[in-house]
């Protein structure tokens, strides 16, 4: 990507005003990714041209060609990523450029051109700041922001499009936790995977969707609210849970699954990772198999395990089956859980410090 391409100024964003705004939902019991704000920005690429045109103009639907190659070769990549507000009303984000640095790894890979980091950050806060109005001020709310990039061009030979439409969208969603924090039970998945070394496991792209919504059904049919994830070509070691990292702790130490390659590299997960180190935890990220938690399940060592990732935060886990084995982790609320989530969500509402530079104020 060719920085000249970039867009680099606020100023050369147009802004078309809605004629007539929407009544913002209530955010008591609002489904996760329903309801979107009054405006959206768009940015075009075109092969010669470079990204260029950034616009924030009323949320509407695309027009698009059948052809367009992300409805055949399912070229696109998305970021999710929250706005929350403080108690003086101000509006946060958590860690943004490392969403804008993941987004560009995920373009490296299914060959989507770059954005500047800088100004993917501008196209982000700009539109942010315009829907501050959208960031729910209930506790434990926040805006979801949907940044995305799809292949627009009107060709079916399989190759890389020539065009490109950047667009990010907002939804205001509810407290995931009503009453705190509340254990999950999963489903550890031995028949179908969702990503492999090589592929695009460590991206975020539809494609690791589309194949893991069949496990997904299958899981909560059988009554369980997440699908564990074990790697393609042993399936013993563990890798993710639902579109969540996962944690383990084991007599004191927190094990993770390491980035392999198949392993989304989650901005919760890091921020865990920091965190953990930080209070003097012995961290390992490794290779972790299905095997060991069972003998850990058994033998008492298995004091805690959680999922990480944006929407919920931190995500206990307090039961886990496989092959027809029911093993339960802990009691309650694990300690350590309980206590990544309150400084996570502390940092991100803005109620303990920031020491870390982590919260970015948009307004
Ligand atoms: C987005 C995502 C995560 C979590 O990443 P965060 O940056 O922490 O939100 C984990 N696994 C998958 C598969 C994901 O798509």
């Amino acid at each position: 990507m060719n920085l000249k391409e970039s867009v680099n100024t606020v100023e050369k964003i147009r802004f078309e005003k809605a004629a007539v705004l929407k009544e913002k939902p209530s955010t008591d019991g609002i489904p996760f990714g329903k309801y979107f704000s009054d405006h959206m920005f768009l940015m075009d690429y075109d092969e010669g041209k470079g990204w260029h045109d950034p616009r924030i103009v009323p949320f509407a639907d695309f027009q698009l060609s059948p052809a367009a190659v992300v409805f055949h070769y399912a070229q696109e990549i998305f970021e999710g990523m929250k706005a929350y507000r403080n108690e003086k009303g101000e509006v946060l984000l958590f860690r943004p450029i490392e969403n804008a640095r993941r987004l560009n790894s995920s373009a490296e890979r299914l060959c989507i051109p770059q954005i500047p980091e800088e100004d993917f950050l501008t196209a982000v806060k700009t539109l942010v700041e315009i829907e501050k109005d959208w960031v729910p001020s209930e506790p434990n709310t926040s805006l979801y922001i949907r940044p995305f990039i799809i292949a627009t061009a009107p060709q079916l030979g399989v190759h890389a499009s020539e065009s490109y439409l950047f667009s990010i969208i907002l939804s205001p969603v509810g407290s995931y936790y009503k009453e705190g924090l509340n254990p999950v039970n999963i489903m550890i998945e031995d028949a179908d995977v969702r990503a492999v070394r090589g592929g695009t496991g460590y991206t975020k792209c539809g494609g690791n969707y589309a194949c893991s919504i069949r496990a997904g059904e299958r899981a909560e049919k059988q009554g369980f609210s997440q699908v564990l994830w074990l790697d393609g070509v042993t399936r013993r070691n563990i890798e993710e849970v639902g579109s969540m990292n996962v944690m383990f702790k084991i007599n004191g130490t927190v094990v993770t699954p390491k980035l392999t390659g198949s392993v989304l590299p989650g901005i919760t997960r890091k921020s865990c990772i920091e965190l953990l180190k930080d209070w003097g935890y012995k961290v390992e990220e490794r290779e972790f198999s299905v095997d060991e938690l069972g003998a850990a399940a058994k033998n008492g060592t298995l004091e805690e395990a959680w999922g990480t990732g944006t929407a919920a935060v931190v995500s206990p886990i307090g039961e886990l089956s496989y092959e027809g084995q029911d093993y339960h982790i802990g009691t309650g609320i694990g300690e350590l859980t309980q206590k990544l989530y309150d400084t996570l969500t502390g940092i991100q509402w803005g109620k303990i410090p920031d020491t870390r530079g982590w919260s970015v104020k948009v307004c």
